[in-house]
């Protein structure tokens, strides 16, 4: 298995170490060529507008958007937002997951933060990250909620996709990471 990791900006080389000590194969995305032959594609925290820019400046809007339905993405921080169909306050980019995304949804008093979660399907006490996060304020069709802060949901998922608000590849918990390979092995054994 490989898995890419968009690699324009973020958090790319965390997320990369996490998926070799998982014993994964990764990829670092920067072209439409370097899509070719992965299993999965991870999309990193970051600052999304940022992250947008340089998707367009790499020309890979187009060929991502034809992905989205055919390969597994887990989205975090960033990577959620981008992921989303819908943004409160903002134009949507990939629009994969059919959800609205609100940014920096903590708001400035509570910038980041750390705290322990259960996600539903992945465990108790995962140690999640908040950096600038945003939450998700609805779903859509088909998206399973996970998790959730207060009122606010931070870990969704749909049949292919994944995303959650924090950065689980800025702790040693790679309890998240090993659910979206086990989610990839899944697909590609009913495929097979
Ligand atoms: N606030 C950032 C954004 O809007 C996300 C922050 C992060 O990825 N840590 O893109």
């Amino acid at each position: 298995m490989v898995i890419g990791v968009l690699g324009v900006q973020g958090a790319v080389r965390e997320h990369q170490e996490m998926l070799h000590t998982l014993g994964v194969k990764t990829m670092i995305v920067k072209s439409a060529a370097d899509l070719e032959g992965i299993d999965g594609l991870i999309l990193p925290g970051g600052e999304s507008t940022t992250i947008r820019r340089l998707i367009d400046r790499y020309g890979l809007l187009d060929v991502l958007r034809l992905q989205i339905d055919t390969l597994p993405m887990f989205g975090t921080c960033a990577g959620m937002i981008l992921l989303a169909s819908e943004l409160s306050e903002s134009p949507a980019h990939l629009r994969a997951i059919p959800m609205t995304v609100k940014r920096n949804a903590f708001g400035r008093q509570v910038d980041s933060f750390e705290t322990s979660l259960i996600v539903e399907g992945v465990g108790q006490d995962i140690e999640a990250v908040f950096i600038r996060a945003p939450f998700v304020e609805q779903v859509g069709e088909g998206v399973r909620v996970l998790s959730t802060l207060g009122t606010a949901a931070v870990a969704v998922e749909t049949d292919l996709h994944l995303a959650c608000s924090f950065h689980p590849e800025l702790t040693s918990d790679r309890r998240l990471h090993d659910y979206f390979i086990q989610k990839i092995r899944q697909r590609n054994a009913v495929s097979v």
